[in-house]
């Protein structure tokens, strides 16, 4: 008998066809598309670190640069148990088309190490940190590859790893990190710039689709640095309603709205936002199906699938995470309407403002915050509209409008290089 294959969830083949379809739609060159389908280097390494036991622990990590002919292979580093060397070429594929799309001289790398970091001391996480930069140092620099924070990497550590890589140069090259602390380079904005981002291409998405989001209802799924950011901003910048947050232990609800402030208390005090006074407990998996008119997946890949798109009832999905929509979940919310704006624009108000650090840093001068913000704003305007009007002049889903947008211009660097 037959039986029904899995869903298929893994980034990198997800990665990979969403490529796909958007090459066939613009008839791409097939050695362009060949080549955009790998990445072009990648690094696997094996790293012992001692523990505060006294013991050794191996750990292991990877540094991908998949695509570099727009610029300076540019992505974060992931410290997650799950990490996977397709996770991390997933991850650096969606940054060469995220500084694509927002037009950046800048190409797509990511980094990550399979680790566990909230059990584990700030030593053992400093020794981490910097035997990984002794491992993968080789391969970075300010033309060649510019690490930055995602997923439980900290300006701390960036702090780390721009010392560590001083250290091996024999000069100071802070730049070679970004989102970084201000008093070691970092930009002003740094922290909350992909929340900011986001919220700024939600107020284009109602403009567009002439809704009025204040008092309206939102639901934030990831409560780390981006969710709790975009908590904070939905309220201050948009007057929305945050009923319902999640982290990885579990959701709260409450109709009338939770209060950031008291919320981010709670949750230094207890490590959760699970158990905060006068909300209900609800489902990671039940946030998603709330009857808001904003949702923000805000934490992990494919959290949006075949199986739970079509009970959906928002209006606009704001992508803060990286690939929380799998290809299955796109086809059922474009066909329901759902606005999407997709995680390689909405997300891109971090790595935007990590190209801002770049240049602060090179020349040494550093800008106002209402500077870095006024900057981060028409960035994300222009690129919000140029997807906009790909997705409709080839009538396609705001996803596939962004991969056109990105796989055009980075064919276009290719080919005037001589590569294709
Ligand atoms: N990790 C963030 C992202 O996924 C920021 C990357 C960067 O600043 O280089 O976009």
């Amino acid at each position: 008998m037959q039986t029904e294959a899995a869903p298929d969830h893994n980034p990198f083949r997800i990665a990979r066809k969403q490529l796909d379809e958007a090459a066939d739609i613009i008839q791409l060159d097939p050695a362009a598309h060949e080549i955009l389908r790998w990445p072009l280097r990648e690094l696997h390494v094996t790293i012992p670190v001692k523990m505060d036991s006294g013991c050794i622990k191996i750990f292991h990590g990877f540094r991908v640069q998949y695509n570099d002919a727009r610029g300076p292979n540019k992505g974060g580093v992931r410290f997650h148990p799950d990490e996977s060397i397709d996770t991390v070429r997933a991850l650096a594929a969606w940054m060469t088309w995220k500084t694509a799309v927002m037009d950046l001289p800048l190409g797509g790398g990511k980094g990550g190490v399979i680790c566990d970091t909230k059990s584990m001391s700030n030593d053992e996480l400093e020794r981490l940190s910097r035997a990984y930069i002794r491992q993968v140092g080789r391969m970075l620099g300010l033309e060649k590859d510019v690490p930055a924070p995602d997923m439980y990497t900290t300006p701390q550590i960036m702090a780390w790893m721009a010392d560590e890589y001083s250290f091996m140069q024999g000069n100071n090259e802070f730049g070679v990190v970004t989102g970084k602390p201000l008093e070691l380079g970092g930009s002003a904005g740094r922290g909350d710039a992909t929340a900011r981002g986001g919220i700024y291409c939600v107020r284009e998405a109602a403009e567009l689709l002439g809704m009025n989001l204040s008092g309206m209802k939102a639901a934030i799924q990831g409560y780390g640095n981006v969710g709790s950011n975009t908590h904070k901003l939905a309220v201050e910048l948009l007057g929305m309603r945050v009923v319902c947050v999640s982290d990885s232990q579990g959701g709260i609800y409450n109709p009338e709205g939770l209060d950031h402030a008291e919320l981010m208390t709670h949750k230094q005090a207890t490590g959760s936002v699970t158990g905060f006074p006068g909300a209900l407990p609800v489902a990671n998996e039940e946030l998603l199906e709330l009857d808001v008119a904003v949702l923000f997946p805000a934490a992990l890949e494919s959290v949006i699938n075949g199986s739970n798109a079509g009970n959906i009832k928002a209006i606009l999905i704001a992508e803060l995470a990286n690939g929380p929509a799998t290809p299955e979940a796109d086809k059922i919310l474009y066909s329901k309407g759902i606005h999407v704006i997709p995680d390689l624009l909405c997300n891109a108000g971090g790595v935007t403002v990590s190209y801002f650090e770049m240049v602060q840093n090179s020349y040494g001068y550093y800008w106002e915050e209402e500077d870095v913000h006024r900057r981060l704003e028409k960035k994300m305007k222009t690129a919000f509209r140029k997807v906009n009007e790909t997705a409709r002049k080839y009538n396609v889903h705001n996803r596939l409008g962004a991969y056109i947008l990105a796989v055009e211009r980075v064919a276009d660097a290719m080919k005037l290089r001589g590569w294709v």
